[in-house]
């Protein structure tokens, strides 16, 4: 039995977020989603016999995300699945996208929403857990809304690490993981998508009162002390 926890409702707190929108989304795509009716797949993900758990991890850049993913998972026996890692993993598989994934990757823009959809949702429906962090994803509305018409469900909760910009570029830049988009001319097209694109989705379920805001600047042991409270008192398992 799951019940949300009216005590936490402290910790949300309304996100500032930037009108601007670079057309970086595919319109056409948007357009059809808007439009239409949402129609959930029978028998996918939101099945009866899934009905996962899904935590949607938000935040910029060199916010924390995957490093609290890791202790959620270590703690909670959360399923990671950060959808950078899963365009990474189409790049070095080979696979018919992975030319067009890296040019996008290396220009900090958003792959088509379909695309990564369907790599979280293989995911999701080829594991035994039920408890999914889907780490770095929607990173724009039309990604929120792809997944919400190809899954056929929205998020319970969605944490948002909220960390000061030179705070992040100064993390990105130190943690020397080999990425092509680990430079400083990446990042600041990345922090620019991100406030134009990503935040919007994140004002998006803080009217529905589905985010955690978190304050990302501390170390990995003190932001935790946010985090694990969320997951202890929001869920009486
Ligand atoms: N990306 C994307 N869609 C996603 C997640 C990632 O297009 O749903 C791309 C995007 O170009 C992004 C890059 O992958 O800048 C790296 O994403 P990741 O979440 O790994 O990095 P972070 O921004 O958290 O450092
Ligand atoms: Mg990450």
């Amino acid at each position: 039995m799951w019940r949300r926890v009216a005590s936490l409702s402290h910790i949300l707190s309304p996100s500032k977020s930037s009108a601007l929108h670079q057309g970086i989304c595919r319109r056409t795509v948007w357009e059809a989603f808007t439009t239409d009716i949402m129609h959930p797949a029978i028998g996918g993900v939101a099945s009866e016999e899934k009905n996962p758990l899904i935590t949607f991890v938000l935040g910029g850049p060199g916010s924390g995300k995957g490093t609290q993913c890791a202790k959620i998972v270590e703690t909670f026996g959360y399923k990671h699945l950060s959808a950078g890692d899963l365009l990474r993993k189409e790049i070095s598989s080979n696979s018919e996208n992975g030319a067009m994934i890296l040019d996008t990757i290396k220009e900090g823009k958003i792959v088509p929403s379909e695309m990564t959809v369907k790599l979280i949702q293989k995911e999701i429906e080829s594991s035994d857990n039920h408890k999914f962090l889907i780490d770095g994803f929607p990173r724009c509305e039309e990604n929120r809304i792809a997944f919400e018409q190809i899954i056929g469900m929205e998020p319970n909760i969605v944490l948002f690490f909220d960390c000061p910009e030179d705070e992040m570029v100064k993390r990105v830049l130190s943690r020397n993981e080999g990425r092509v988009d680990d430079n400083i001319d990446t990042i600041k097209k990345r922090l620019k998508v991100f406030a134009a694109l990503n935040l919007p989705v994140i004002k998006h379920y803080t009217e529905k009162g589905k985010v955690y805001k978190i304050n990302g600047v501390g170390t990995a042991d003190e932001i935790f002390k946010q985090v694990h409270p969320i997951f202890t008192e929001l869920f009486v398992k």
